[in-house]
C-alpha cells in the first residue's frame, strides 16, 4: 500500500514564528491523525522541547531533534530498546560538550565574539527566542548542536571564515531562524534517510515522503523527500527563503508558516490525484 509520511520543521513552519502556535494548521493536523499518517517533527529544537510539543499536539511518532543530531522513537513503535523515558534514541551527531569547546576555540582563534546558548543567561535566551521562562531549561537540554550568535560585525567574509575553520575540523555551521548552529557532519536530510530505513524495515508499505520547512536548515530534508514544500516567512504578505531558480523541485505553499502548512498538506493528502 502507498502511504504518506510527513516530515516537518517546527519553528516558522508548523509553528507560528512569533507565538509558537500551530492553531492555523489544526484542520490538516486533524486530517493527518484521521488518516493515520506518521507526522515526524524534524527541528533544531531539543528532544526535551519536542516531547512537550508532541504532548501538546498529541502526536506520538518518532522525531528528529537538533537539526538531525538525533532520532527519538517512542516505545513500542518499532520495538527497539528504550531509555528511562521510554524512547529509543539513535544519536547521529557529536557530543554537546565537544561542540561547546570548539566554539570557544573558534572565537579565540578567529578573534570573533561568539556566544553559544550554553553561555547565555535565561533572559538572553528568552530575548532571542521568545520562549517562556519555564521552557528555558528544555531549550538548554542540548545533546548534539550548539546554537550561537555572532556579536562581532557579521559580513559574508566572517561567515566564510567560520565555515572554513569549522569544516577543517569536520564540523558545520548552519543558519536557522534565530541562531547559527554548530554541529557535527549531520543534517535533517541524513536523519530523514536513517529514519526511513527503519520505517521500510518495519512495514511493507510504499512510503511517499513529504517534507515541509521555511529555512536553509531544511534544504537537506527537502533533498531527501519525494515532495518538498516551502512555507512563507513573515511579515505579511510573506516571502520565501528560496528562489524557484535555485530550487526547481520545490513546491511553494501559499501562506506564512502554519497557514501555508495547513493549505499545502490538505491539498496533498485529501487529493487522490496526488497518489
Ligand atoms: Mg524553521
Amino acid at each position: 500500500m502507498k502511504r504518506y509520511i510527513i516530515f516537518t520543521d517546527l519553528d516558522g513552519t508548523l509553528l507560528d514564528m512569533r507565538d509558537y502556535s500551530a492553531d492555523a494548521a489544526i484542520p490538516a493536523l486533524r486530517e493527518i491523525k484521521e488518516r493515520n499518517i506518521p507526522l515526524i517533527f524534524a527541528t533544531s529544537k531539543t528532544a526535551a522541547e519536542i516531547k512537550e510539543y508532541s504532548l501538546k499536539l498529541s502526536v506520538n511518532h518518532p522525531f528528529i531533534c537538533e537539526n538531525g543530531g538525533g532520532i527519538y522513537i517512542p516505545e513500542g513503535y518499532f520495538g527497539g530498546e528504550v531509555d528511562s523515558e521510554q524512547f529509543e534514541v539513535i544519536p547521529l551527531g557529536l557530543e554537546y560538550s565537544y561542540l561547546r569547546a570548539e566554539l570557544k576555540s573558534a572565537a579565540e582563534d578567529l578573534n570573533l565574539e561568539l556566544q553559544g546558548m550554553g553561555d547565555m543567561t535565561d533572559d538572553e535566551i528568552i530575548g532571542f527566542t521568545g520562549i517562556t521562562e519555564a521552557e528555558v531549561p528544555l531549550a538548554r537540554t542540548r545533546e548534539f548542536d550548539e546554537p550561537f550568535v555572532i556579536k562581532s560585525e557579521v559580513t559574508e567574509a566572517t561567515i566564510k571564515k567560520l565555515e572554513t575553520y569549522f569544516r577543517n575540523k569536520k564540523l558545520e555551521i548552519l543558519k536557522g531562524n534565530r541562531f547559527y548552529h554548530l554541529m557535527g557532519n549531520i543534517n535533517k536530510g541524513k536523519a530523514v534517510k536513517a529514519l526511513m530505513e527503519r520505517f521500510e524495515e518495519n512495514s511493507k508499505d510504499e512510503w511517499i515522503t513529504i517534507g515541509l520547512g521555511d529555512s536553509p536548515n531544511d534544504i537537506a530534508m527537502f533533498e531527501n523527500v519525494n515532495v518538498a514544500i516551502a512555507v512563507m516567512k513573515p511579515p505579511p504578505p510573506g516571502h520565501y527563503d528560496f528562489d524557484e531558480k535555485d530550487f526547481p523541485y520545490l513546491n511553494f505553499a501559499e501562506g506564512i508558516g502554519p497557514q501555508g502548512w495547513n493549505k499545502a498538506v490538505l491539498e496533498i493528502i485529501t487529493n487522490p490525484q496526488h497518489r
